[in-house]
């Protein structure tokens, strides 16, 4: 066991600082005190960075932390804080370490026995799931699903009977292949997307996965928050018509009380169902 104040009074210490994931007003006075008082600041991309501290008129000296230096930029870490220098890490967006570098550097500190504090601001996917109205707890954040087809199937097999709430970051330009992965996979799911959060654009698409599948315009950044499993996670439209189409030949049912029992069993939207029904009346009728 190892137990580490993160408020000594001497020493170094690692702050790790969220930053704005789109609107840069999106940050703490606690994170820019942070950034205007420690030694260094290591950032996944100090242009970007950089932006950010001169709009908030911080000076202060940057080392790169990326991808593919993390592990020699510890050791550089590790000597500035063994010198008793506050240092912080910063990324692109949201937090170090969430889908982004900064795990291994982190592990590392912690094994060597410094303190760390985390500094609180925005991550994408927590407004996601806030705003996706499936259920927020429990769920499982599970970043980018791999950029190759059968990888990310195989992945997908492997959560396919998570109850919890699945929340996924992808890339627009990946986004076609993965809804059309996600519905093969697990099958037809309510999906909320969570586009642009924070930016003029920001929207929340309340969808399922068979819709969704057919959007052509989903650009920018985008979270899919998506139903866990559930004993009766939403059939295909196709069901659900062969079902209606059935009972609409009882003879004492409303088409009211139709869209209601069927949209109370598929947890389903009682509009959508009753303009289905319409639909195959109207159909039937002609
Ligand atoms: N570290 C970040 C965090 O804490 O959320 C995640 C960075 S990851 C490299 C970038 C991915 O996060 C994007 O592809 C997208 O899935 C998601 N993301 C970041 N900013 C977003 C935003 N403003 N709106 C929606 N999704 C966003």
């Amino acid at each position: 066991m190892n137990r580490v104040f993160s408020n000594q009074k001497d020493g170094g210490i690692l702050y790790i600082v969220s930053t704005p994931i789109g609107n840069r007003k999106e940050i703490t006075s606690r994170a820019l005190d942070i950034l205007s008082s420690c030694d260094i600041i290591f950032s996944e991309d100090t242009r970007t960075t950089g932006i950010l501290l001169k709009e908030y008129q911080i000076k202060k000296p940057m080392l790169s932390c990326h991808e593919h230096n993390e592990a020699s930029v510890t050791e550089t870490m590790l000597s500035y804080l063994k010198e008793g220098k506050k240092i912080a890490l910063t990324s692109d967006a949201g937090y170090p370490g969430i889908s982004d570098p900064g795990e291994k550097v982190i592990k590392k500190i912690i094994e060597n026995g410094f303190p760390i504090s985390v500094i609180n601001g925005p991550s994408a996917f927590l407004p996601a799931l806030i705003g996706s109205g499936l259920s927020t707890c429990p769920f499982y954040f599970h970043g980018f699903l791999s950029s190759k087809s059968s990888l990310r199937k195989k992945e997908l097999e492997k959560l396919k009977s998570y109850p919890m709430t699945l929340i996924f970051y992808e890339a627009p330009h990946r986004i076609q292949e993965t809804l059309q992965d996600l519905y093969d996979t697990l099958g037809n799911r309510r999906l909320t997307i969570a586009r642009e959060l924070t930016k003029i654009y920001e929207e929340y698409i309340y969808t399922t996965l068979e819709e969704a599948k057919k959007l052509q315009d989903l650009k920018g950044e985008l979270v899919l928050v998506l139903e866990g499993h559930k004993e009766e996670n939403l059939p295909d439209k196709n069901k659900i018509l062969s079902i209606l189409k059935l009972r609409l030949k009882e003879e004492n049912i409303t088409k009211k009380d139709l869209a209601k029992e069927i949209a109370d069993i598929y947890h389903l939207r009682k509009n959508e169902v009753y303009e289905w029904i319409l639909e195959l009346t109207k159909t039937s009728e002609n």
